[in-house]
């Protein structure tokens, strides 16, 4: 018979698999909707022809098949192969030795557990790569949304990773220390402590961290910018300045959105949302295929009414509050499994040995697989809530119909597919499709117009 770590190991294996499977499934699903769509959806005939359409049908189909050799190879033979013959085991006994070496006590969890975070993140980096490589030089390029060059990209890689391990390693060593010492309610502290941590990184984030990635220029005086403040000083929401980001430097697909979670906040735009990028007509770095791209004004507002939505809702507000919730809940999971030693035997650790960082990894990321699925099934099903909410918020200040040539507008210039197979849409999709957004509003307007009596 097996043994408690061989059941955990096993279990952990078929779960893993069998969610992989779903997942292909459905995508196996999505793909037979490309392959039979033949014609424009009818809300769409007036914006979208039988060439563009096709190209849309021939993008979704190549990350389709793209993402089905992903998740054959990496979730179903790395992952399971790593499992098997404990990578982490190898990695953690790698910077034991390592640690000796170069002069660090390998007798202390803090030391070898930040050189263990350090290696995971060289080796997950190098793994990563060459899927980075072929999803924005192959397959990015192949359908034109590609606009970086090879030394933009090696330049923000680098950028990153540095920055992730400036981030992660400290993180980690506190992270250890306060199990260490925390006592019976370490979790509490540790909850504290990575509470204020993501609540700081979200507040430094836009002011210090994104422009290190990318360039901000203010929008420029004009119509735009004050109807932007009119409409935000309409439903009260503390505007302070507005970014316009260069976001087409890195890939065509445009959007907006706002940062800032106390006081003032800023509102940020990718260029490619604006006609011409927001520059004007001449400038001399338009090409011709930017030319004539993005939303016109009212459009943009539109845009930003349903941010604002997101806002006024306070959905942000709640989606902070979950996520620490969620935070919480994990610790305290941990505190309670990880003196548990099969955990660690089931990955291939000797007895007796068990390291913080493992346990608290084997924990998160396997022991409480199913429960992050389920979270995560309800939290795309509230994102697509929210959605809706904030485009009825959008029309109820007068908004509906250019939110509606906004959403068919991006969704042309992104060059999405408007059909999708429902289950695989409801498993993957935070947003509603524009098609089923589109319908909404067409709805809440009607009830609008409406007679009160009804
Ligand atoms: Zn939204």
């Amino acid at each position: 018979m097996w043994d408690a770590s061989e059941k955990t190991l096993y279990s952990v294996i078929v779960f893993l698999v069998l969610e992989t499977l779903l997942e292909l499934y459905l995508t196996m699903r999505q793909i037979r909707v490309y392959k039979q769509s033949k014609t424009v959806p009818k809300e769409l005939q007036h914006v979208m022809n039988n060439e563009k359409f096709e190209k849309a049908r021939l993008y979704g189909l190549d990350k389709a098949y793209y993402s089905i050799f992903k998740m054959v190879l990496c979730d179903i033979l790395i992952l399971q192969l790593e499992l098997v013959y404990g990578f982490m085991v190898l990695v953690w006994a790698r910077s034991v030795e390592i640690s000796t070496t170069i002069g660090l006590n390998p007798k202390s969890e803090v030391q070898v557990g930040c050189l263990f975070a350090l290696l995971l993140n060289v080796v997950g980096m190098l793994k990563d790569m060459p899927f980075k490589i072929y999803n924005t030089f192959v397959l990015e390029e192949k359908h034109g949304f590609n606009k970086q060059t090879a030394g933009f990209f090696v330049k923000d890689q680098i950028k990153a990773f540095v920055l992730g391990q400036i981030l992660t390693i400290p993180i980690a060593a506190v992270f250890i220390y306060i199990v260490q010492i925390g006592g019976q309610y370490f979790f509490v502290w540790l909850w504290v402590f990575v509470a204020a941590v993501s609540l700081l990184l979200i507040t430094i984030y836009p002011v210090y961290i994104a422009p290190i990635f990318d360039k901000f220029r203010p929008l420029e005086e004009g119509e735009l910018k004050q109807s932007i403040h009119d409409l935000a000083s309409s439903v009260k929401f503390p505007l302070g300045q507005l970014f316009v980001v260069e976001g087409s430097k890195r890939s065509a697909h445009s959007n907006a959105y706002f940062t800032g979670l106390f006081g003032v906040k800023r509102i940020v735009l990718f260029d490619t949302l604006l006609v011409n990028k927001g520059l004007p007509e001449d400038d001399p770095s338009l090409t011709e295929s930017d030319k004539g791209k993005g939303c016109k004004n009212e459009e943009v507002l539109a845009v930003l009414a349903h941010e604002l939505g997101h806002w006024k809702l306070g959905h942000v507000a709640k989606n902070i509050v979950i996520v620490q919730v969620q935070l919480f809940l994990i610790f305290l999971a941990f505190s309670q499994l990880f003196t548990y030693g099969p955990l660690y035997e089931a990955i291939g650790l000797p007895a007796g040995e068990k390291p913080i960082l493992i346990g608290f990894m084997v924990i998160v990321m396997y022991v409480l697989a199913p429960y992050n699925t389920l979270i995560t099934c309800i939290m795309t099903v509230l994102s697509r809530r929210f959605e809706y909410q904030a485009d009825a918020f959008a029309q109820q200040l007068g908004y509906a119909k250019d939110l509606g040539n906004a959403l068919i507008k991006l969704q042309l210039d992104n060059l999405g597919f408007p059909v999708y197979d429902w289950m695989y849409s409801s498993w993957n999709h935070s947003h509603p499709t524009v098609l089923q957004r589109l319908d909404r509003l067409k709805t809440i307007s009607q009830g609008k117009d409406k007679p009160k009596s009804q």
